[in-house]
């Protein structure tokens, strides 16, 4: 895969043995159809099209399971952020969530503002309530904003 312009990625995918521990304890793998293997195996082969098309790279959870458990230390989830920053660089459309999450952080300062959850106790908590801290944001909001658009700019050029 030449055109994502990382050899070292190529390089990594040519050590993989096929023996299937990354997608035996991947948990996209699991509840959805993410092969971490054959990802490798389909980046070897070049198949960048048909990888892109599968869309696993979007079902990653970015657990790093995979990256601890091989024993060749090929790494799936590295391919797996070669594929996806490759996609940005084309312009392919990012799934909804990755859009969201860049506009957040330009907003707000964060992937996701603080929310509330409920326990399986059915209780609502919240940091205040669970005595945490309010979390600080960068303090210039702007200016953390314009470093991130061109940091941005710059991984997708
Ligand atoms: S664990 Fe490593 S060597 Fe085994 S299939 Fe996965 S990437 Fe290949
Ligand atoms: S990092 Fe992604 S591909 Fe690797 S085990 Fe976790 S969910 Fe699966």
């Amino acid at each position: 895969m030449g055109e994502t312009g990382v050899k070292m990625a190529e390089v990594k995918a040519s050590y993989c043995v096929q023996c299937g521990k990354c997608s035996g304890s991947c948990p996209a793998a699991k509840f959805l159809e993410m092969r971490p293997r054959k990802v490798v195996l389909m980046y070897h082969l070049g198949m960048v099209d048909e990888l892109i098309k599968s869309g696993w790279m979007w079902m990653c959870a970015d657990c790093l399971a995979c990256e601890e458990r091989c024993p060749y230390e090929v790494g799936p989830h590295s391919l797996i952020m070669e594929l996806r920053a490759y996609c940005a660089r084309k312009g392919l459309k990012l799934p909804a969530y990755y859009r969201q999450v860049a506009s957040n952080i330009t907003k707000t300062g964060f992937v996701q503002e603080p929310v509330s959850i409920r326990t399986r106790a059915r209780r609502r908590v919240d940091r205040s309530s669970l005595g945490l801290p309010e979390p600080k944001g960068p303090s210039r909001l702007e200016d953390f904003a314009e470093k991130v658009r061109k940091l941005l700019e710059v991984s997708m050029s």
